[in-house]
């Protein structure tokens, strides 16, 4: 008797290591950050940055039956001028980088389900490959290309934001460098869209947290920065921190997703 009881004990602290259902609500925005859908190419050592197509529709299926909202960011700019109020449960779903694979896997699935992404796109890289990355440990794929990124604008389910022009570590970078890779950034994309690029997210999320860099990105006119950081940001927001987001990995489930909206982490 002891040792069964024992070993449900030790099952229960796995449990509740794994998933922190024990952690309070937490109030504040929820923005979910994805990367890549789709099945990670052999040799990929991101493999938690890729999020199958299945896994995707199911967490998306799971917001819309459980009363969430998608979001866009003009939706967001519209609540931060006190033009319109946020939905009561709001969700931004939100990708880094602009991959070939949103098209083809998650703007689809979107679209059908009736739900609303947004993407920061990485200027230079429009059409081309991920090659801010070392190919020997995470292999290159295509980026988006500028007919399949106006099509999913076209469609009304897809915004954009800025992620730079070349996706570097801006705090490595000159001052006046990585002040150029964000307002430029934001002045090349604007051109090419026709719309506001209101928000930003820093490549690595390096910056975020960097005073001086920070004011870059609100210098140039951004009115949202959102971090590589896990947590949600409260709201009304005042601009005075980064914006952080909610991590979706390869692995996690849908109680992954309840406990991230819910109480802003669902791992350790
Ligand atoms: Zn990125």
């Amino acid at each position: 008797m002891y040792v069964i009881l024992s070993v449900l004990a030790l099952a229960a602290l796995a449990v509740s290591a794994r998933w922190t259902w024990w952690r309070p609500a937490a109030p504040g925005l929820r923005v979910l950050c994805y990367h890549k859908i789709g099945s990670p190419p052999p040799g990929s050592r991101l493999k938690e940055l890729w999020v199958s197509p299945e896994k995707f529709r199911a967490q998306v299926k799971y917001l819309l039956d459980h009363g969430y909202t998608t979001i866009l960011f003009s939706d967001l700019l519209k609540a931060q001028k006190g033009e319109a109020p946020l939905p009561e449960k709001a969700v931004l779903i939100t990708f880094d980088d602009g991959y070939e694979n949103n098209y083809l896997h998650a703007w689809p699935i979107l679209r059908e389900l009736g739900a609303k992404g947004n993407v920061y796109v990485v200027f230079n890289t429009i059409g081309k490959v991920n090659s801010w990355h070392n190919p020997a440990s995470e292999p290159w794929v295509n980026m988006a290309t500028l007919a399949q990124l106006k099509e999913m604008q076209a469609s009304g389910v897809i915004e954009y934001g800025s992620h730079t022009m070349n996706h570097p570590h801006l705090s490595a970078l000159k001052p006046e460098d990585a002040a150029w890779e964000i307002a430029e950034s934001k002045r090349q994309l604007e051109a090419l869209f026709g719309r506001e690029m209101s928000a930003f997210a820093y490549p690595y999320g390096d910056g975020a947290y960097v005073p001086a860099i920070r004011q870059m990105a609100l210098d140039a006119g951004y009115v949202f920065d959102f971090s590589f950081k896990q947590g949600k940001t409260p709201w009304p927001w005042d601009r005075s921190v980064t914006i952080d987001r909610l991590f979706i990995r390869g692995g996690d489930n849908n109680w992954d997703l309840a406990l991230q909206l819910e109480r802003g982490a669902s791992r350790l």
